[in-house]
């Protein structure tokens, strides 16, 4: 209830700001102390050597990150991207094991994150709005209602997925590293949507063209241990330390609930309440082909489908099916 108040409050100041002048006053929303050391820092110096790497052009980046956050006992694990119309969307996976563990969840009650049973969420304050014109407020409320429609779906009534702050300054681990500005740690057992970032970050992730074919991304790191994901839990999957989202602000993106097919428009939320699916554990699904149009279709139709193709605010059975098998048990795995 208490969480809830908050995220009321905050709602409250945000729409009294909206009417004033369409722009959301960090300072008027404190990031308590508390909050703060939820934020598990890592001090390593690494985002000089990431980005000597990159310019030298070395193609195992990633791999040499990971060797940097072996001390930390954290591991990016993968990338999933979502792709613009005709774009497919990819998974890259930069931990794999050989053993066919590659699917990684949340671990309930897990002392290394301190959410307990929860899975919070905190809101980059500093990187909202985009150049197409939503403000920061319209991304704020996307991004909340993606979040709650998560959160109130009815086969995970175990799981709580609370907003825990928007931040009053730049928040992303892997923005850090790519030197994007963020910051030198995570908040440990939650989703972290780091910001709607210009088109390069997206070139720097994806390579060449990452800026004008992916719409947004989720990053997951696992825990580890000597560099070993761990499975505390045995459920067979690696133990997810946090998940960070981020959105292109490279496309013309709008609140625009009834958006259709490949028209250039891409609605927002539509786009968030996928990345979040990730942040959930759930993969990509969907058989892709090619119209005679050249456009990218999906079958079955769904959220989860590695390219977006219209808006969808709701979740699809199929979707559903997929986080009712992850969460349904939960806290109780
Ligand atoms: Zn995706």
């Amino acid at each position: 209830m208490k969480v809830k108040s908050i995220v009321v409050a905050v709602l409250l100041i945000l729409g009294v700001t909206a009417c004033e002048k369409k722009e959301i006053d960090p300072p008027s929303i404190k990031f308590s102390n508390e909050m703060e050391q939820s934020l598990i820092k890592v001090n390593l110096d690494i985002q000089e050597e990431s980005s000597t790497l990159k310019a030298a052009g070395v193609d195992n980046w990633w791999e040499s990150i990971n060797e940097s956050l072996v001390e930390h006992g954290i591991q990016l694990e993968k990338m999933e991207t979502l792709g613009a119309e005709q774009h497919q969307g990819i998974t890259i996976i930069f931990k794999d094991m050989g053993n066919k563990k590659l699917s990684s969840d949340f671990v309930p009650n897990d002392s290394r994150n301190g959410t307990g049973i929860d899975v919070p969420y905190i809101i980059d304050g500093t990187e909202l709005g985009t150049t197409s014109g939503m403000t920061e407020v319209d991304t704020y409320n996307a991004i909340v209602n993606a979040m709650n429609t998560w959160d109130n779906n009815k086969c995970s009534s175990g799981l709580d997925i609370p907003l825990w702050g928007l931040i009053p300054f730049d928040v992303g681990f892997v923005q850090y590293l790519e030197g994007f500005g963020g910051y030198a740690g995570y908040l440990a057992g939650g989703i972290t949507h780091g910001g709607i970032l210009p088109a390069v970050f997206f070139d720097a992730i994806g390579g060449p063209g990452g800026g004008t074919s992916i719409l947004g991304v989720t990053f997951t790191f696992i825990w580890t241990s000597d560099g070993v994901p761990t499975d505390i839990n045995n459920d067979g999957k690696n133990d997810v330390a946090f998940r960070e989202v981020y959105i292109n602000d490279g496309f013309n993106w709008q609140d625009a609930p009834d958006d259709v097919l490949f028209n250039g428009i891409y609605d927002f939320e539509t786009v968030v309440l996928h990345e979040v699916g990730h942040g959930l554990s759930q993969g990509h699904f969907g058989k892709a082909f090619i119209t005679k149009n050249g456009m990218l279709h999906f079958a079955p139709a769904a959220l989860m489908n590695s390219a977006y193709s219209v808006a969808r605010r709701e979740i699809t059975q199929t979707d559903l099916a997929g986080h009712c098998s992850i969460w349904a048990d939960w806290p109780n795995n």
